[in-house]
């Protein structure tokens, strides 16, 4: 079985970007960074805003909801954490606020949608992943989160029930 308490999660003092995030997951909501300049949302966690530069900004609580871009299935773990869990899913998951809105500075035909990478988690129990069976492009999916201790928890995502956004894909068995 996966021990959470393998996985520490260690983040300083400073950094109030990645400790919003892990502590607002801690309370069930997933939050992004809202530029307060250019208003656009980002799902990259950073500093400074990528379309307008300005370093000011404030989180945003959005649905979790949303269907899966493209996914890759993880067959060795990095860390031990994960050791029990391969074969396991990866999902790159686009939100459903801020879709298709065009990127109007940097590329014209690029969209600035919000795009999260997590693990696919079993509809179940999140502390457990989907099968890899189950994985593919299109499927809609919801926000789910890993306790990782009192105050912090890692947001994941699972298959969500109703039509998919698209007709559902994978690539074919190697
Ligand atoms: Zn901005």
């Amino acid at each position: 079985m996966f021990d959470l308490h393998q996985l520490r999660l260690e983040v300083t003092a400073t950094d109030s970007e990645y400790r919003g995030y892990f502590e607002a997951a801690r309370q069930r909501q997933l939050v992004v960074q809202k530029c307060t300049n250019c208003e656009l949302l980002r799902a990259a966690i950073g500093s400074g805003c990528p379309f307008c530069g300005s370093p000011e900004w404030q989180w945003e609580p959005v649905q979790g909801t949303g269907f899966i871009y493209s996914y890759q299935i993880v067959a060795h773990a990095v860390l031990p954490a994960f050791r029990e869990w391969v074969p396991y899913p990866l999902v790159l998951v686009e939100l459903d606020e801020q879709r298709d809105v065009p990127w109007p500075t940097h590329d014209p035909t690029g969209t600035v949608s919000l795009r999260i990478v997590a693990m696919l988690s079993s509809r179940t129990d999140p502390s457990q992943p989907a099968d890899e069976e189950s994985v593919a492009i299109g499927k809609r999916v919801e926000v789910c989160f890993l306790d990782i201790n009192d105050l912090q928890a890692l947001p994941a995502f699972r298959l969500s029930e109703g039509p998919p956004e698209h007709s559902p894909w994978r690539a074919p068995d190697q």
